[in-house]
């Protein structure tokens, strides 16, 4: 018999079908597809997604991050605007793009020097080419369980069983899929997060061959793991000590948990850093960036030759600042930086994060609810989570369930995976939180059964 939410997306299943006859799973990215098929959304509008049955969604998903001053924002889609009647792609430098970088560099603390990219992938890929030009060296470590993007040094020991990644204090490097090559995995070193020892034996090994680590300062990647107090400040002494470029991945905290990001929150400089997401107000803007000494390996040494060719770290893209992207984002980041937004989302996160602990406990459900600030994730588990290996722990199927039960109740709690995490954002209200909190406490109640 049909689920609820099946029952209200009959113009999804049939859509579904037609989507699949041109593409993979129906879908524009693989972690949009559920079973038995996902809904498919027309209109958006502040706090509310509508799918094309006319089912009004409230999005705590946010496009996975970037839509944090809500969907539509009037003075975003003006800009926008703006620059379409303006100008488009040239190939060209434009000052559009130039003024946006110019607002990373003051309100970032490590941004010196930036550059832009499209997506979160394409700023880790070159932050982490810059790191290896710039200390010779070539190997990368990153936490296991961490998602850095879709390309193939960032894909490894980001998804795999107990069995491939070994020891939890020296884990395997494993790619994550099919199609990358096994080299790949000789230049990564995978560590555990939130286990001191452990990366400080890790790192000290591999030191003369790892150019940089790359760590996401919250691992939102694995759901919401919160590093342990002074896990930071220690990596910060130990690369420093080691010649190791520390990269934070700020993909998805970068704007979200303060001007300053994840680094002004804790107090903590890295050496480079990756922004996409809420950089852009939902609009695609990503970048890199870091001390003016590092991002400098960009820059072919003009005199030499020899060198015209091979002797600094490549970043181009045609697409690099588009104006229109590069305008929201801009808008995006004044608003960001003038208004009481983190006060409100902030406050907001923690009324529907504490709540959902509160109505799980309620029900007598097993969770565990972490978050920071606007951002969280609900764990089925009453374990205690530090770690990938400690996610685990979690009750993926009973998620799931809970997570239709809500998106049938009108309530969109991030996806259906367990690996990721939800948001609040600008346009929401506590009226609206509290509606949401309702709605999961229902869905509980009708998951509360043995898995
Ligand atoms: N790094 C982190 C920490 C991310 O969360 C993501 C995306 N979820 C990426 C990199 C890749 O970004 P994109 O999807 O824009 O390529």
């Amino acid at each position: 018999h049909a689920r609820p939410l099946e029952e209200r997306t009959q113009k999804s299943r049939a859509f579904h079908e037609r989507a699949e006859s041109v593409t993979p799973l129906g879908v524009e990215s693989n972690v949009r597809s559920f079973d038995p098929y996902p809904f498919y959304v027309e209109e958006t509008d502040g706090s509310y997604v509508y799918d094309m049955d006319d089912n009004e969604y409230l999005d705590f998903l946010l496009a996975l991050g970037p839509i944090i001053l809500g969907h539509g924002h009037p003075e975003v889609k003006d800009a926008v605007k703006r620059q379409v009647d303006k100008s488009d792609l040239t190939a060209t430098p434009q000052p559009v793009a130039i003024q946006f970088m110019e607002k990373v560099v003051e309100m970032t603390p490590s941004i010196e020097r930036v550059r832009m990219a499209n997506s979160g992938t394409e700023a880790t890929m070159h932050a982490i080419r810059v790191a290896r030009s710039y200390t010779g060296k070539d190997k990368i470590a990153k936490p296991e369980g961490g998602y850095a993007g879709a390309h193939d040094y960032a894909l490894q020991s980001v998804y795999a069983s107990e069995e491939a990644l070994g020891p939890a204090d020296e884990p395997n490097t494993v790619s994550y899929g099919t199609g990358i090559p096994d080299a790949v995995s000789d230049t990564v070193v995978a560590f555990p997060f939130n286990d001191k020892e452990a990366t400080e034996k890790i790192l000290r090994k591999h030191a003369d061959d790892t150019a940089a680590v790359i760590i996401e300062p919250v691992m939102f990647s694995c759901g919401c793991l919160k590093p342990r107090d002074g896990y930071h400040e220690f990596l910060r002494e130990l690369t420093d000590e080691l010649g190791i470029v520390l990269i934070w991945d700020e993909v998805m905290t970068g704007f979200r948990l303060g001007p300053q990001s994840a680094q002004g929150r804790f107090g903590v400089t890295p050496d480079m850093t990756t922004f996409a997401k809420a950089a852009g107000g939902g609009y695609q803007v990503a970048g890199f960036g870091g001390k003016t000494e590092i991002m400098e390996e960009i820059i072919p040494p003009k005199k030499k030759e020899e060198s015209k060719w091979n002797s600094s770290a490549f970043h181009g893209g045609t697409y690099n600042g588009h104006p229109v992207a590069a305008a929201a984002g801009l808008k995006t980041l004044e608003i960001l930086d003038e208004r009481d937004v983190y006060e409100h989302i902030d406050g907001l996160g923690d009324r529907l994060f504490t709540g959902l602990q509160e109505v799980a406990d309620d029900v007598g459900i097993d969770a565990n609810v972490q978050h920071v600030g606007s951002m969280g994730q609900v764990y089925m588990t009453d374990a205690d989570i530090h770690s990938y290996r400690d996610s685990w722990k979690a009750n993926e199927e009973q998620f799931a369930d809970w997570w239709l039960e809500s998106a049938a109740g009108g309530v969109l709690f991030g996806n259906p995976m367990q690996g990721e995490r939800f948001f609040t954002t600008y346009t929401h209200t506590e009226e609206q939180v509290d509606h949401a909190l309702e709605v999961a406490e229902d869905a509980f109640r009708r998951v509360d059964h043995e898995y």
